[in-house]
C-alpha cells in the first residue's frame, strides 16, 4: 500500500535541543539495530518505521553492522526511504557508525581512517543515501591516534557525507579528548551515544557532567535494557523475544532471580504511577534535561506506540527516585 504521512505528526512529539547545536531531536528517536534486518519480515519492519514518523519520530539510527545480517538493516532503511520517505528527506536525521567489526581483514573495524571513511561509503550505498546527517565513531580504539579517527569524522563533514559527527561508547576521558580534537578542527561534536537506563547507570559517574559542560547532547541507548525494563519477561520468556531468538543479544544470565525481582519491583511502582513499566523506564531518562534523546528499539508498532505514551508522564515525585534507587540498589 503507497503510504501517505500523517499530517498531525509533529503535534504530539516533543524535540530537545542537541547540546549547543541548532538541531533538535525527538526525545524519542527510533534505533535499527535488531528487528530491521534480513531475518525479520520486512513489512513489519516498514510499519514500524512508518509508524514512528507518523509519531513524530524523525530521527532513525544506524550503523554499518545493524541487522543480522550486518548492512541489512541500513538496506531496509534505503528501501523505505526510497518506497515511502522519499519527498521527507529533510524532514529526517538518519545516524549511521563505524568502528565494530563489518568485513575481512585488518580494515573491516576500529578507528583508522581507512576504516570509517570507507564504511561510511558503504554505509551510503545501502541506505541509497547522498549523506547522513550524523556519522559516529562506534566505538574507542585505543591503539589508532585518536587525532586519526577525529579527523576521519571531520573529513567526512568536509566531504559532504556527514553534517554533523558524534562518538559512542567513549569513557569521559577519552570523550573529552576527542571533544578537544575535533573543536581545534572547527568541526564541534554534536552528541555522544551512550548505554543509559535505570539498569546500567555509568554515565552518571563523570559522563553526564562532562558533556553537560562542553554542551555536547547525550543520546541514551537500550533505554530498556534490551526489554528488561518491560513487561516481557515477567511471567516467562515468551517466543519472538529477544532473550528467545537464536541471534538475540539477551540470554538467560540476564535474568537472575534477583533482577527477575527488580523488575517485578519497578513494574508494581510503575503500575502506581498509572504507567507500564517501559514508559517509566523512559520516562525516567527524560526527566534529565541532558538526555537530548532516549533511542528506543522495539519489535512492533504496539511497543512503539506503548512507549510514546512515556511522554504524557516524564515527572517523577522524590518518594519515587528514592524508591527506584532502593530497589535498583537494596544496599545503599
Ligand atoms: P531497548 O532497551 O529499547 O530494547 C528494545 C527491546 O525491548 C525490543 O526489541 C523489545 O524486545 C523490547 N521492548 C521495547 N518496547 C517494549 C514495550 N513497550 N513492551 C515490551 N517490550 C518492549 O533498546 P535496544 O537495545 O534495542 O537499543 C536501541 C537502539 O540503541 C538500537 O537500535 C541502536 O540504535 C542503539 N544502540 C546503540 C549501541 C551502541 O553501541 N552505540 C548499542 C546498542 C544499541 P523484543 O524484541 O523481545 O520484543
Amino acid at each position: 500500500m503507497s503510504y501517505t504521512a500523517n499530517p498531525d505528526r509533529y503535534e504530539s512529539m516533543i524535540y530537545r535541543r542537541v547540546g549547543k547545536s541548532g538541531l533538535k531531536l525527538p526525545a524519542i528517536s527510533l534505533g535499527l539495530w535488531q528487528n530491521f534486518g534480513s531475518l525479520e519480515i520486512f513489512e513489519n519492519s516498514r510499519n514500524i518505521l512508518l509508524r514512528a514518523f507518523d509519531m513524530g519520530i524523525t530521527h532513525f539510527d544506524l550503523a554499518n553492522n545493524y541487522g543480522p545480517n550486518p548492512g541489512t538493516a541500513e538496506e531496509t532503511m534505503g528501501k523505505v526511504l526510497q518506497s515511502d520517505l522519499k519527498n521527507h528527506r529533510d524532514e529526517l536525521i538518519i545516524s549511521t557508525k563505524a568502528g565494530y567489526h563489518m568485513w575481512k581483514g585488518p580494515y573491516g573495524e576500529f578507528g583508522s581512517r581507512k576504516h570509517l571513511l570507507a564504511s561510511l561509503d558503504q554505509s551510503l550505498k545501502r541506505m541509497q543515501l547522498d549523506y547522513v546527517d550524523i556519522f559516529y565513531s562506534h566505538r574507542p580504539d585505543y591503539e589508532t591516534p585518536l587525532e586519526e579517527t577525529m579527523g576521519a569524522l571531520a573529513s567526512a563533514v568536509q566531504q559532504g557525507k556527514a553534517l554533523y559527527v558524534g562518538i559512542s561508547n567513549y569513557n569521559a576521558d577519552y570523550s573529552r579528548k576527542a571533544i578537544a580534537l575535533l573543536e581545534q578542527m572547527n568541526i564541534p561534536c554534536l552528541i555522544h551515544q551512550a548505554s543509559y537506563s535505570i539498569f546500567e547507570r555509568w554515565v552518571e559517574a563523570d559522563l553526564l557532567d562532562l558533556l553537560h559542560e562542553k554542551q555536547v547532547g547525550l543520546i541514551a541507548f537500550s533505554p530498556l535494557a534490551q526489554g528488561l525494563l518491560t513487561n516481557r519477561y515477567l511471567t516467562d520468556i515468551p517466543k519472538g523475544s529477544r532473550m528467545n531468538k537464536e541471534h538475540g543479544t539477551l540470554s538467560t544470565q540476564n535474568l537472575s532471580q534477583q533482577t527477575l525481582k527488580k523488575i517485578r519491583l519497578l513494574n508494581d511502582l510503575a503500575l502506581a504511577r498509572g504507567q507500564s513499566l517501559s514508559e517509566m523506564a523512559i520516562a525516567w531518562l527524560l526527566k534529565d534535561p541532558r538526555v537530548c534523546s532516549v533511542l528506543v528499539g522495539v519489535s512492533s508498532v504496539d511497543q512503539l506506540t506503548q512507549n510514546c505514551a512515556s511522554l504524557q508522564q516524564t515527572a517523577f515525585t522524590s518518594g519515587e527516585m528514592e524508591a527506584i534507587q532502593r530497589i535498583v540498589d537494596p544496599q545503599e
